[in-house]
Order: structure tokens, then sequence, then C-alpha cells
């Protein structure tokens, strides 16, 4: 017998905390676009609870917001806020394009139109993640009492050394802080997936920074995901800082980045397939930066 479910709607995030405060974790969960979720229950990887809190009618997680916090500016992108939406926002796709490119290669557009940012988020494995954590993206939570930031990396990291347990909180928002644009600037994402969309990445890559004229990479930023979490490259963005670009670069970062990407094994693809990939995907984005600078005919002519 299918047991009836009780689906709750509340409007604002207080009413969605309190309505879980007498029920059992077994007894409940939220529920954004339930794209996830539903994939879950109906291969019997998880059971549906007896009591469904969806959090789509609140509306203060549902916008993309600029602000000014200690003087810097900031975006947030409110965690109800579809993939569909990110792709066609005008401050995402100016100030984040790899989190846009992010969203567009995210499954059919049935899906993106329900599926939000911070659905994927939540499962700790979306493509998502990593066009955030370029960005040093901090997570605000309301954990029944108070407001709580932490920086998606941190967030990451503890979720794997607590072997994957999640506290009960709700996620708010996602800000990033954002710069001018100048013509010095890249940022790329890439997927690589077992077809072109509709089925879970075998790996995803993010990278931002600067070249300048000379051919000298600044401030980059990394990130790949297809391990056990998406996380930041940082010693192969050490590497890059303050380096003029030439293929021996390139050469040196090859293996950097095969060593610091820890890549898992699944039934598609070996480790050593992803590291290989990650690894070929991010020097093809900084070698293209590096040759549409003069990069080659630079060598050639010097
Ligand atoms: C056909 C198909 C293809 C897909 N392809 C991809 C793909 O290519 N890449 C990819 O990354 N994903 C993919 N997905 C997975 C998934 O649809 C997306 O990750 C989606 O963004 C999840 O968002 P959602 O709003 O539907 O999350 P939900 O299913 O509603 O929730 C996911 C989890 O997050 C929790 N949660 C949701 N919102 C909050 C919140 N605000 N606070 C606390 N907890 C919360 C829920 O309790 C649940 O545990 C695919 C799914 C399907 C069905």
């Amino acid at each position: 017998m299918i047991e009836p479910k009780k689906i709750w709607r509340p409007n604002n995030v207080k009413d969605a905390w309190e309505i879980q405060t007498n029920l059992k974790p077994s007894e409940y969960c939220f529920v954004s676009g339930g794209t996830w979720l539903r994939t879950q229950w109906e291969a019997d990887l998880k059971e549906m609870p007896s009591n469904l809190i969806s959090l789509e009618q609140i509306h203060e997680m549902k916008e993309v917001k600029e602000s000014l916090s200690f003087g810097r500016r900031e975006i947030s992108v409110g965690s109800q806020v579809t993939l569909a939406n990110c792709i066609k926002h005008p401050l995402l796709s100016e100030y984040l394009s790899p989190l846009v490119e992010a969203c567009r290669q995210i499954a059919a557009p049935s899906i993106r139109n329900v599926a939000t940012i911070g659905g994927n988020i939540y499962t700790a494995s979306g493509d998502t993640i990593p066009a955030f954590l370029i960005h040093n993206a901090r997570m605000h939570w309301f954990n029944g009492k108070q407001m709580e930031t932490e920086l998606m990396e941190e967030w990451l990291i503890g979720l794997q050394a607590n072997e994957w347990r999640r506290d009960q909180r709700i996620l708010i928002d996602i800000s990033v802080e954002i710069d001018e644009r100048s013509n010095d600037d890249f940022s790329f994402f890439q997927k690589v997936g077992r077809r072109e969309t509709f089925t879970a990445s075998l790996v995803t890559v993010a990278g931002k920074g600067k070249i300048n004229k000379e051919g000298t990479f600044q401030e980059v930023s990394l990130a790949a995901g297809g391990g056990p979490i998406p996380l930041r490259l940082s010693h192969t963005e050490s590497e890059l800082q303050n380096t003029e670009g030439s293929e021996d670069l390139f050469e040196t970062i090859f293996p950097m980045i095969t060593k610091e990407f820890n890549a898992t094994s699944d039934p598609f693809a070996t480790s050593n397939y992803k590291k290989t990939t990650v690894a070929n995907l991010i020097i093809s984005e900084l070698f293209e930066q590096w040759d549409g600078n003069g990069g080659v005919s630079n060598v050639a002519g010097s």
C-alpha cells in the first residue's frame, strides 16, 4: 500500500524550519525542484519520507542579486533559482560565465526548468560546483536560529571527512565577489560525459584568471569535479602565478594536475582516464589563451 505523503509549502524559511522541528530526520526532507530526489526514489536508492517540505514558495530564495559587502561587490544566487533562469540571467552571463555554461550543459531543458542551483550543490557532485569554487563561493545557511556562512570548499572537505553526513540546515544562497572585467580576463567551463548531455558527467573543469600582454598568467583559479568531491587545484594555481606561458610550462603542469586531481574510478572510466582528461582540458584552455595572446608566434619570432 502506498502511504499518503504530506506536502508542505511554506512561504518563508522560518516556517520551513518550524515544520521539521517535531519530525524525525527519517520522516521528512526538503525538496527544491525534486529532480534528483525523484531519481533516487524511483531507483529505490532512498525512501520517500512521509513529509515533503517544498521550498519552491520561498520567494526570497529565488533571486539573483548584486550587493555591496564591506565595500566589495558581490552577486548572490538564491538556492531556489532554477538552472534555466541562471542561463538567462544577464548578471551571471557577464560575471559568472562558467556557471552559465555549467547550467547549460546539465540535463535537458525540461529538467533545467525545475532543477535548482541549491539542489545541484547539495548533492555535492553537481556540475555547477567547480564553477562556484573558482570564485571562492560562500554558502549561506539557516540553522533554525541564525544564518551561517561557510566557504563552499570547506563545506565539501567537511562532508568528505564526516562520511557524507549532512546536518539539517537550509541552504539560502551562494555568494561570490566580483571585480570589474578587464581585457586580460579569461574563464572557461568544460564537461566530459558519457554522452553529450542527459547523463552525469565523468569530469568537469572550470577556470578563470588573467593573462597579460607579455603572456604571463596571474590570479588563475582552477577546479575540477569527477573525484570524491569537486576541489580547487591549488598547487597548479601556484605554479602558474606570475609565470610566462610556454610549452615548457604546460609540460610542467600536466603531471602536476594529474597528481593533484584526486579522481575515483567508476564503472565507466578509470581514475587515470579522468586525471588525463582533466589535465588535457585545462592545458588546452590555457594554451588557447596563451596562443590567442601571440604565444607560439611570439616564441617563434623571438
Ligand atoms: C535526467 C537527469 C539528468 C541529470 N543530469 C545532470 C547533469 O548533467 N549534471 C548534474 O550536475 N546533475 C544532473 N542531474 C541531477 C539533478 O537534476 C540536478 O543536480 C539538479 O540541479 C538538482 O536540483 P533539484 O532542485 O531538482 O534538487 P532536489 O532533487 O529537490 O534536491 C536534491 C537534494 O538537495 C536537498 N536540497 C535541495 N534544496 C535544498 C536547500 N535549499 N537546502 C537544503 N537542502 C536542499 C534535497 O533535500 C535533496 O537531498 C540530472 C538529473 C536528471 C533527472
